[in-house]
């Protein structure tokens, strides 16, 4: 069946794909968003089961970008929210960042050794590599007993072969107060001393969950009249016809537009219009979604809890109550485990399943859950693509994708978190394509620094053909 003719075609809706379709929509243009997924939202949707409400990945907006600000109040009214994350650590669970008053549950022989790193003089460091990085940062015993095993286990992949790209964005990213950012050990001890006050608020939906702020931007696209959704698809073939583009996707769909935006997986788009494979490396997460009865759940809560041991199957718990009361029916304390997964070796994917049980069982063993008694029901959701890997060659591997789409036609852009192939969060995705609607709409040489703006080297001979959108 064929599609009228489009102005542009999205491929992805999630946030960026959303975000920048409204802005089109609002002016008047003809859209068509493709996705692979039976609905939208991308990472960011949310699930509901008779009432307990699941996120997927994100739990919480947090910007100070008066930009985003302003979207994100555009579109829905938001509650504010404060922080709350432990890490499970030696046994125990501590707050995150650390307070003074907790150091005493950490063993003293770890705390000496951290110590002493500082004084001690480090030569013939890497500092592109997360190792070198980390180890310059932190010292060599956190590398070794904490950053090192939960990397490995987190991204199923060497820390040795991890660029500091992924500290510099994702570990950084966890410490998003600028007042307790540690970047130093140094830095880390004086804050564990001295500890100041983190007083930032983050926002969250009052309804439906934060997937819910999606639902109601498509919903938005939608009433415009200018919208065309197709869903649970995704396109099989495309030719450049000079001023347009004629393509047909696997659902047999014929379609015509004159700009492609791609915010989906980049190796299916290098795929399409190239015949070379890159080294772009992305994980899979499976979230257990555990319908739990207030009583199972021992008093260790948070909105989220890092596990740090290297040879547990779950990386973080998020306890959706501490998010939003509406969440969560009375009586009730729900989680989701989050099981992470390589693409080319998986050990756990295709069994996801059948590791519901050890799942609980490392729960318990934890000392997060009281008992599996409590437990009403487990939804298991396996999603693809949840983070991209930044393996010490995925600049050269990125920007060699960049060129063959950029070689096949000037009027494809890569937006997004998986597009763009840049570790994000969700608000960050919705400034890209803020930014970029703007371009396409009014300021063709608009420029904006997506990298730059949200942290990671920015100077990259491999890939600077993209590092602005
Ligand atoms: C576990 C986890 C926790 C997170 N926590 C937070 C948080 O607390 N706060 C926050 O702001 N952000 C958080 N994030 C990040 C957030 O999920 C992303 O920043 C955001 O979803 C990125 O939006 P996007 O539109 O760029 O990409 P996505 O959400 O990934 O959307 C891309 C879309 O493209 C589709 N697609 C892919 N390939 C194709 C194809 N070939 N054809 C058709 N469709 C395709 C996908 O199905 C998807 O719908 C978290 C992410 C994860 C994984």
């Amino acid at each position: 069946m064929k599609f009228q003719s489009h102005d542009f075609c999205i491929v992805g809706a999630g946030p960026a794909g959303l975000t920048l379709a409204q802005r089109l929509t609002a002016a008047g243009k003809s859209v068509l968003i493709v996705e692979r997924n039976d609905r939208p939202g991308g990472l960011s949707k949310s699930y509901d089961y008779d009432g307990h409400i699941f996120d997927t990945g994100p739990k919480r907006f947090h910007t100070d970008d008066p930009i985003v600000k302003d979207f994100i109040t555009e579109v829905l009214a938001m509650h504010e929210i404060g922080r709350s994350t432990l890490v499970h650590f030696a046994d125990r669970y501590f707050n995150w960042p650390l307070k003074s008053s907790e150091l005493w549950k950490m063993p003293p022989q770890i705390s000496v050794r951290a110590a002493l790193d500082m004084v001690r003089k480090k030569k013939d460091l890497d500092l592109t590599t997360f190792r070198d990085y980390i180890r310059l940062q932190y010292g060599d015993t956190l590398y070794n007993i904490f950053f090192k095993p939960y990397t490995q286990k987190f991204l199923r992949w060497s820390a040795d072969d991890i660029h500091s790209d992924w500290a510099s964005t994702g570990i950084n990213r966890t410490v998003i107060d600028e007042r307790v950012k540690a970047n130093s050990l140094f830095d880390l001890l004086k804050g564990l001393t001295l500890p100041k006050k983190i007083d930032t608020k983050f926002l969250y939906p009052m309804e439906g969950g934060f997937g819910g702020f999606f639902d109601r931007l498509f919903d938005i696209c939608e009433s415009t009249g200018c919208l065309d959704f197709l869903p649970s698809d995704s396109i099989a073939a495309i030719e450049d016809k000079g001023d347009a583009f004629q393509a047909t996707t696997r659902g047999g769909r014929e379609l015509a537009f004159e700009t492609l935006i791609w915010t989906g997986n980049l190796n299916d788009l290098a795929a399409l219009v190239g015949d070379e494979a890159f080294e772009l490396k992305y994980l899979n997460t499976i979230f257990f979604n555990v319908i739990a009865r207030e009583e199972a759940v021992r008093n260790n809560r948070a909105q989220w809890i890092y596990m740090s041991r290297g040879d547990s199957l779950v990386s973080r718990i998020t306890c959706m109550r501490e998010f939003h009361g509406s969440t969560t029916p009375a009586g009730y304390y729900n989680f989701i485990c989050e099981v992470t997964d390589s693409q080319s070796e998986p050990r756990f994917f295709d069994k996801a399943q059948g590791l519901t049980d050890p799942v609980l069982a490392e729960m318990e063993a934890m000392k997060f859950l009281k008992s599996r008694r409590g437990v009403e029901a487990v939804h298991v959701n396996p999603v693809v693509d949840t983070y991209p890997i930044y393996h010490r060659r995925y600049k050269q591997a990125f920007g060699g994708a960049v060129r063959t789409v950029k070689g096949f036609s000037r009027r494809v852009h890569l937006l997004g978190r998986s597009g763009a192939y840049w570790y994000n969060n969700s608000d960050h995705s919705i400034r890209m394509a803020l930014d970029f609607a703007e371009k396409l709409l009014r300021d063709p040489e608009r420029h904006f620094d997506h990298r730059q703006y949200f942290g990671g080297s920015v100077k990259d001979e491999h890939s600077d053909e993209h590092l602005t959108t």
